[in-house]
Parts: structure tokens; sequence; C-alpha cells
């Protein structure tokens, strides 16, 4: 192709995109795409400058939609350029050092990915709010920001002051309105800056209204030159002295490193936000400096924004394989084309149940929207708009279990899908290697492929055989060496001793995860209390409601279960009896832990409340009795403050039990 072709494929491509991104507030390609486009695009231009024109998406800002009336921007709205490389950062700062001196101060701010607007006070009285738009012309959405408490009204200064900020809604918030728009067959957002978009550029205010926006300010522009900020840090702490909400999270950086050590920081921290950061903004300090570096054509030469690897790309589905779990649930899986995400090449993601095939109309073909937030397996969370998805064939949920062909069971009103036959062999497997795996019995040398190859040459059929294994058996398995082989049977040896919560967990008892497991464990003491537990006793345990207590009672008074746990115990599998807690003085008392602890792990923090009769739980609800907090705490901590849960330091909580 061409080198003309190209470009105004890529231009085509690109504006296309943004009038879907901007106007409609609904992207078909990821932003990481549109980046590598984007990239691409000016990277030709650059190569053959003859061919850049003004009209080229190079040289242009955003996009304006003509539900809003205009409005015309008295200081113009730029963009800024963007990069996913250190090394194209020190390169930009090179171009400043070059001009100004060995080091020039920078700011670093996060990149909160919301909607850009700018905001006009007169006399101290906020009188209009405009989208960035194209840069020139916005729409005026006033009354719409009006409804937005983090828009103040009045300031604490009779200013004339224009600033801008990014309208954005908290995580926790865009996933409710997502659950809510779901329960009403309404369409969701894809992200939380789409349903941000789509919040503040409503006709109607009394929507925008009932939506959770917030905003962050960073920019200032003042009136009154004699007594403005002279740096852009200074400017910052001066919105926040008017009365707007600025990011916590600013720093004054002396150099490129300091600000490449920030972004660095941020990458991992930005997941414990309840706001969507896509990276940071990194500005030259000093006014004087910015006003001379200037503008291209779409964004200042004195800031740049650094981007974090993508949380979000698209990729094709290849296929939708079938799971069977540990419980016999069945549940769909997309089988994907590799695709780099969040550092590794991500092939598969989770589909959860049939209810999201169909609520996503997820096709095989189909190209699809995949998102990896920290530590969680990536998930299918759109499927773009192609021409072609409407060919591709409706995909229907499964009748029969793909591994034992037992006809399905569905419950849960039809969402999930299970397999109750017994001999199901990779349900079994599943069960078996959740027996092994860290969170239950933790047999860290014997891993799925092990367990795959004991239960495929018969040596094992289920968990409690781990236990009758010898080191020649091991031995017959490929590959195994008798090394090896002693130490995956002396791992299945050291299992024999843990503890009373990690045997229960082991058992694979629907609904019965860690955190259950230690209720029944600390309040039964051995696995024969709690086999002999009657229902009255399992319904009166806080946290055990009358279902799961009636799983409970069955799964102890099932002949086979019986069986298996008479044989663990014959087998030497006896977790020691556990001892009462130390001192009740936290009884009752449900904690969640946040952030970096001074004094101890969070870990040893947990240990520390069970000893005192307490418990923790992972996540914030109207039930948690206190939210133990450290250093850099993040959405657990908002998550408190807004249910009007105690939130205590290290300091609080270590007075509270000092008696004990
Ligand atoms: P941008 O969002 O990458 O960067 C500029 C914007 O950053 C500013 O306008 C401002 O709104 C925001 N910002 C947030 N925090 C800031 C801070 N502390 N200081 C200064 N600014 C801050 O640029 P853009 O022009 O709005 O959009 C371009 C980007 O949008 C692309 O890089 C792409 O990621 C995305 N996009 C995606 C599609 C798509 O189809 N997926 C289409 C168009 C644009």
């Amino acid at each position: 192709m061409a080198v003309i072709d190209r470009i105004n494929f890529l231009r085509d491509e690109i504006n296309k995109h943004n009038y879907n991104y901007y106007v409609l507030d609904n992207p078909t390609v990821s932003d990481f795409d549109y980046d590598k486009m984007f990239a691409e695009l000016k990277q030709l231009e650059a190569e053959n400058p003859i061919l850049i024109s003004p009209d080229s998406p190079t040289q242009r800002v955003g996009s304006v939609s003509e539900k809003f009336f205009p409005y015309t921007h008295k200081h113009r709205l730029y963009s800024l350029d963007n990069t996913y490389s250190y090394e194209e950062l020190v390169k930009w700062y090179e171009k400043i050092t070059k001009e100004y001196g060995d080091e020039v101060e920078l700011v670093c701010e996060l990149k909160i990915d919301g909607l850009a607007i700018s905001l006009t006070y007169e006399n101290g009285l906020f009188t209009t709010g405009v989208t960035r738009g194209d840069g020139v012309t916005g729409e005026n959405i006033t009354a719409n920001l009006k409804t937005i408490k983090a828009v103040p009204l009045k300031l604490f200064e009779d200013v004339n002051i224009e600033v801008r900020g990014e309208i954005y809604m908290p995580k926790t918030s865009f996933e409710k309105l997502n659950e809510e728009s779901l329960a009403k067959g309404e369409k969701v957002f894809a992200n939380p800056r789409n349903a941000a978009a789509g919040s503040l550029r409503q006709l109607d205010s009394s929507i925008t209204a009932k939506r959770d926006l917030s905003m962050f300010t960073y920019t200032a522009i003042i009136e009154d030159a004699a007594n403005a900020p002279k740096t852009h840090y200074d400017s910052i702490m001066y919105l926040k002295k008017l009365g707007f909400r600025v990011n916590p999270n600013i720093r004054l950086c002396k150099n490129i490193q300091d600000a490449i050590d920030y972004c660095k920081e941020w990458d991992t921290k930005r997941f414990d936000l309840n706001y969507a950061t896509d990276g940071v903004v990194i500005k030259v300090n000093s006014l004087a400096i910015q006003e001379d570096l200037g503008f291209t054509a779409r964004a200042p030469k004195w800031a740049t924004a650094f981007k974090f690897p993508p949380e979000e790309v698209t990729t094709k589905l290849l296929d939708i394989e079938l799971n069977v779990g540990k419980t016999g649930a069945v549940t769909p899986v997309a089988v994907l084309e590799p695709v780099h995400l969040g550092g590794s090449i991500v092939q598969r993601a989770s589909l959860h149940n049939f209810d999201e095939v169909k609520r996503l109309d997820i096709r095989i073909g189909d190209t699809v929207l995949i998102k990896k937030a920290a530590e969680i397996i990536p998930k299918v969370i759109k499927v773009m708009d192609t021409k072609e998805h409407n060919s591709f064939p409706v995909v229907e949920p499964p009748e029969f279990c793909p591994s034992c062909h037992s006809k399905l069971m569905s419950i849960d009103g039809g969402v999930s899908l299970y397999c109750a036959s017994k001999n199901c062999s990779q349900q079994v497997t599943a069960k078996i290697e959740y027996w092994a795996s860290k969170e239950a019995m933790d047999i860290d040398k014997v891993g799925p492929a092990i367990i795959q190859q004991l239960y495929d040459k018969k040596f094992i059929s289920n968990a409690v055989d781990l236990y009758r294994l010898s080191i020649e058996d091991f031995m017959q398995l490929d590959l195994v060496q008798e090394k090896s082989a002693t130490n995956m049977y002396n791992s299945i040896q050291a299992s024999k001793n843990r503890s009373l919560t990690r045997l229960i967990t082991a058992l694979s008892i629907k609904n019965v995860g860690k955190e259950t497991a230690d209720i029944l464990a600390n309040e039964f003491k051995t696995i024969d209390n709690l086999k002999n537990a009657d229902m009255k006793t399992l319904v009166a345990l806080q946290g055990i409601g009358e279902k799961m207590a009636g799983i409970i009672y069955d799964f102890f008074h099932d002949e086979e279960n019986i069986k298996m746990i008479d044989a663990l115990k014959s087998l030497g599998v006896q977790p020691p009896e556990v001892q009462g807690a130390a001192s009740n003085i936290l009884g009752g008392k449900t904690f969640v832990l946040t952030g970096t602890l001074k004094n101890m792990t969070r870990e040893e923090a947990s240990a520390l409340i069970k000893k005192m009769g307490g418990k923790t739980s992972s996540s914030v609800s109207k039930n948690t009795s206190y939210v133990l907090a450290g250093e850099n705490a993040g959405s657990k901590l908002d998550k408190a403050e807004k249910l009007g849960v105690i939130i205590l330091t290290e300091d609080e909580f270590f007075d509270m039990i000092k008696d004990s």
C-alpha cells in the first residue's frame, strides 16, 4: 500500500473512532488500539511532512456534537501527547533541559480517566461550564454541571477565574449503575469514563443529578496576573484554597527520574483507587517556562502523558470452552487470539455463566474487548460492533456435561448450569486440584499436571487417594525421577497436619470458602464436632444463614462424605485441635484491613484480630464494624466513609486491644 493510502486509511479510521468516542460515548476499539493507530499516523506524517493536512486528526482535538448549545472557549483547550515508554519521556525531558538548564522541575499528577471540562467563575460565582469539544468550541452543559456536588457554585474568594478539570464516576458507582441497568434490561457502559461522559452529556439534567459524578481540577487561568501563582504546583494549591477538589496524589519532582519513579509507583497503586486513571500527566512546574515552550497544533509542549500498560484490549473470540469446576458448575470460558495485556499474553478470559453469554450476545468470531485489573483473571466486557457479528451463529447453553455427558441441571433461576454426576472426571480432577492448591491443603509439589497423570493412570480417583500413594507410584509417572517423586510424596505427608480451616476449605463444600471454613473451625475445633453439629447450632452461627447451614449439614450426613472423612483420619490427616481465642475482646466484631500497616503485616493483623475473637472480611459492607487503615489506603476507605463505618488507625487499634 502506498504511504498516502495508509495515511488516508488511518485518518478515516481515527475519525470514525473519534465520533464513536466523543459524540456517541460508545467506542468500538480499545484506547490502546486507538493509540497505536494514532502513533502510526503521527510517525508517517513526521516522515512525510508534505502529506500533513490541517484536517488530519493529528492536528485536531476531540469532537463536538450538536446535542447542546455550542460555546466558544475563551482560552483554547488542548489534548496531551502521550507515550507508553520511559525512553520517550526521557527524550521529551532532554529537549526541555537543552534549553532551560540541567534540571527543570516537574509536577506529576494522576491522569484521571474522565471527561475534560472548563468552568468559568465571575466574582467567585459559577457562571458557565463547557465540555472540551474540539478545543475551540465546546458544549454548554452548565445546568448538568450544577447538579454535581464537587462543582462549587461559590468560591471562598470573589475571583474571576477559569478552571479546568476532569469529571469522573467513582468505580464503585459505575459498577452499581451497571448492575441497576442490567436488572432493568438497559444498556451498560463499557468503563467508568464512558459512564461519566454519558451521564454528563444528558439533555435532561435530572438524569445527570441521579448519577454519582465527581471532579478533580488541574488547571487555573487567573485573570489578575499580578497576584497569580508562578508555578503550576502553587496554582493547584490555590485551587484547593478556593474550594475546589484537587487530587491529593500530586507530587513535585526534581527531574525526569523522579517522575519515572512516580509512574512506576502508581502503575500498581492505581488499582486501590476508587477512580480510573489511565496514566500520569507530567508538567513543567514553572509557568514562565510553560509559556515560553507553548503548544503544537493539538497539545502543550510543556506537558506529556505517560500511559499505563493497557487494562483493556480488543481481540478475536476463537471459541467458547466449557469448564467443569470442583462443585460441578459448568462455566463458559472465552478462548482468544493471544494478545498482550497488563504485562502478559492472554489467551483465555472468563465469561461467568450463560446468562452473561446471552447478555453480551457474544458469538464465535466476534471482536471482543477484554479487561484485566490487578491480579484479576481477564474478563470479556464488551462485544465490539462489527459488520460480521450478525452472520455468526448465536451461542446456545449446553444441555449435557462436556466431560461425562450427563444431563446438566439448571439452578439459581437458570443462571448456573451444574453437572450432578459424582463420576464426572473433570469435576473429580478439579476437586483434587483444589484440595492440593495453595488455598486449601497447600501440597506445593503436586500441581494440576501431576494430578491429571495420577488420575489418568488410575493411581487416584479422589483426594483421599493422595495419602495412599508411595514414592514408587510417583516414579511411574512420565519424566518423574526419584528425587522429585520423594519431594511429591513428602509434600503430601506434610499436608496431613494442616489447620482445620484448610481441611474444611479443601472439602469443596458448595459455597463454603475460606472465611466460612474459619468460622466453622473456630466454633467446632475438630472435624468430628463439625460432623456431629445439628442444624440448630449451625443456623445460630453468625455469618451462616439457613441455606448455607443446610448445605453444610447435608454434606456431613452424606454417606460417601462420612466415609471419606473417616478414611482421611485413618490415613493420618489430622488437623491440630483449634485452641480457644486468647481473649474475646473483639468478639462479634468484623474488621476490614486496607493500606500498608507500619508495625505488622496484614496477615499478622488478621491473626491478632482472630486471636482476640474478632473476624476479618475482604470487603466493606454495612456489617463491617471497623476498617483498620494503614498508609495509602484506597477504595475501601472511601466506601467505609460512605457507609459511616468506623475507621481506625493502627495506633487506635492497639489502644483498643492493649488491655488484653
Ligand atoms: P487524553 O485523554 O489522552 O489526554 C488529555 C486529557 O487528559 C485532557 O483533556 C484531560 O481531560 C485529561 N486529564 C486527566 N487528568 C489530567 C491532569 N491531571 N492534567 C491534565 N489533563 C488531564 O486525550 P484526549 O484528546 O481526550 O483523548 C485521546 C485519548 O482518548 C486517546 O489517547 C485514546 O486513549 C482515547 N480515545 C479513544 C478512542 C477509542 O475509540 N477507543 C477514540 C478517541 C480517543
